[in-house]
């Protein structure tokens, strides 16, 4: 800008010179020919005098100089007499513009150039009495010879005028383009340096608030969205359409091992699973799609939503959903229906097949009732597994209907054990219930299971003439249940499986003692829905302590 308006002015000001020296020159050029001309009148008037006086013996002493010619013509336009030369050789000068003049008004003016145009002559003829005509003529130079002849001053002045004009120019830029370098732009109805700017400053004034207002919403959704994902389970990701990361949540950061400086960086140099490529690869088409994938162990279920403005997708939002429990469980319900199945087909082929061996009369009379108590035993355990099976998932639904009370420990204990007591006496066992008489905010038959599966447990693997002793402990905070026995013990390599479902240490010695593999999964259950912790001490041969403690309230 600043160079264009150099440009601008160093133009029109070597123009103003150069005009203003044209104008200059051909004025002074007018005014000397104007001088030069009345000069020349007087001095025709003083010559037509000296010839009337003394005649033609006035050119005799007649002494002029170089430049002034004097041309005596006779009424018909002979040339009578000239400074220049023969007067006889000359031409007829009736023609003459200034001659034909003073034949008509007495006096008569003309200028003529000669025929290179350098050099150009004033005539002023003068009609005398006798009516012959003077003529008085001097040369002078034409504008061009002068302008010629004055090169060497024109050139320096013009030298001078660019010089001038440059330093004007240069100054005058730099004034003019300083205060537009020096806007206030943050301010800019604080600037009064130039009038004209005006509508623009209010132009930008108005567009700067309108952006302060688009900037506060936008960071204000901005804050609102972050407060949102933040706080969120689950990883969310914002991609562009390069799918460059926009906005990454604490959880997406934390599943993907990276940081807040990944912001702007390719999603794919943060992880470039294959699944994740297969993803980005859909939605930039515009399709929605999920896919599971493995991270440090972890199940995550990744959904890709593409964001479809207009017709373009112009970004991606990913959703990080931690699925490793849910397909647990999955694979755990899955697993389970399958025990299920073929804990309870088991005993109905031993019931099917003692029905048809009946049925076909191939059973010997004195063979029917051992047979009618194998029908008996197998149809007790498929009861005992359903039973099993109802309770289980009766607590995989959790509380719902059950309601929690104060109970008293030690009285469910000793109903529990009451209930027992002919199983244990059976097995020539001793049963001790013993302990503080606490009470917790808890479901009762939820811990009755508990209770009765334990010491069942206690009682069925326990040996002859053993002993089971359920203690109920004061804790303060939390009260604690401890069954232990005197039976065969647990190897310290299933202490951590057996309250799986279905889970026995020895399957076939189970199943004779009538276990179902379901016994202490219940107690993990309704230990959990009590917030109750699980502690398991067994020593091979001597025997099993398992307790659970439960916070009163
Ligand atoms: P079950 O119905 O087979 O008893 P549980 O879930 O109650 O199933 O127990 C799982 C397994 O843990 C049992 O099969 C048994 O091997 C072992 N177990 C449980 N309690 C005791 C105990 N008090 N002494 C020895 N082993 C035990």
């Amino acid at each position: 800008m600043t160079k264009k308006i150099f440009r601008s002015i160093y133009i029109v000001a070597i123009s103003v010179f150069a005009a203003s020296a044209i104008l200059f020159m051909g004025a002074l050029y007018n005014y000397f020919t104007g001088v030069q001309q009345s000069q020349l009148q007087t001095q025709a008037t003083l010559a037509a005098q000296g010839v009337a006086n003394e005649g033609a013996a006035y050119f005799d002493e007649l002494n002029t100089d170089d430049r002034l010619r004097i041309t005596w013509i006779d009424t018909d336009g002979t040339v009578l007499y000239d400074t220049e030369g023969n007067s006889v050789e000359m031409e007829n000068h009736l023609q003459r513009e200034e001659v034909k003049q003073a034949l008509l008004n007495g006096t008569g003016e003309s200028i003529r150039y000669s025929s290179t145009l350098l050099k150009r002559s004033l005539y002023c003829a003068k009609r005398m009495d006798d009516g012959t005509i003077l003529r008085l003529s001097v040369a002078q130079n034409t504008i061009i010879t002068l302008l010629l002849s004055m090169l060497q001053p024109i050139l320096i002045m013009f030298v001078v005028a660019l010089v001038l004009s440059l330093i004007l120019a240069y100054r005058l830029s730099n004034k003019i383009v300083k205060p537009l370098n020096n806007l206030n732009l943050d301010e800019p109805l604080n600037n009064k340096e130039y009038e004209e700017l005006s509508p623009i400053l209010h132009r930008i004034s108005s567009q700067q608030r309108q952006i302060k207002l688009q900037h506060d919403e936008l960071k204000q959704k901005q804050k609102e969205f972050d407060a949102v994902t933040q706080g969120m389970a689950e990883g969310i990701i914002l991609l562009n359409s390069e799918c460059e990361i926009l906005s990454i949540n604490p959880s997406a950061q934390k599943i993907f091992n990276t940081n807040p400086f990944c912001i702007g960086k390719f999603i794919l140099s943060v992880n470039n699973s294959f699944e994740l490529q297969e993803l980005l690869l859909k939605s930039s088409k515009g399709k929605y799609c999920e896919k599971i994938i493995e991270l440090d162990g972890e199940k995550y279920q990744l959904n890709a939503s593409p964001i479809i403005s207009g017709s373009k997708v112009s970004g991606t939002v990913l959703l990080l959903l931690n699925v490793t429990e849910k397909e647990k469980a999955e694979q755990q319900r899955r697993e389970f229906t399958a025990n299920v199945s073929h804990e309870l087909k088991t005993p109905l082929h031993t019931i099917l097949g003692c029905a048809e061996l009946m049925e076909n009369n191939m059973v010997s009379e004195k063979d029917v009732p051992e047979f009618a108590g194998k029908i008996h035993s197998q149809a007790q355990r498929m009861i005992s597994l359903i039973e099993d099976i109802i309770n289980l998932s009766h607590l995989d639904e959790g509380l719902q209907d059950m309601k929690k009370e104060r109970i008293s420990l030690l009285g469910i204990a000793t109903e529990t054990a009451s209930s027992l007591s002919a199983q244990a006496k059976q097995k020539e066992i001793t049963l001790n219930v013993a302990g503080d008489d606490v009470e917790i905010e808890g479901v009762a038959s939820l811990i009755s299971q508990i209770i009765y599966n334990l010491t069942d447990n206690a009682i069925k693997y326990n040996h002859k003439n053993g002993s089971v002793d359920i203690k109920i402990k004061d804790d303060g905070e939390t009260a604690t249940i401890t069954v232990s026995d005197t039976g065969i013990g647990i190897p310290e390599e299933h202490l951590d499986r057996i309250f799986e479902r279905f889970y026995c240490v020895d399957k076939s010695r189970s199943k004779e003692i009538g276990g179902t593999g379901l016994g202490l999964s219940i107690v993990k259950h309704a230990a959990r829905l009590h917030n109750a912790a699980i502690s398991t001490q067994s020593t091979i041969g001597q025997g099993t302590s398992i307790s659970v403690t439960i916070p009163k309230q």
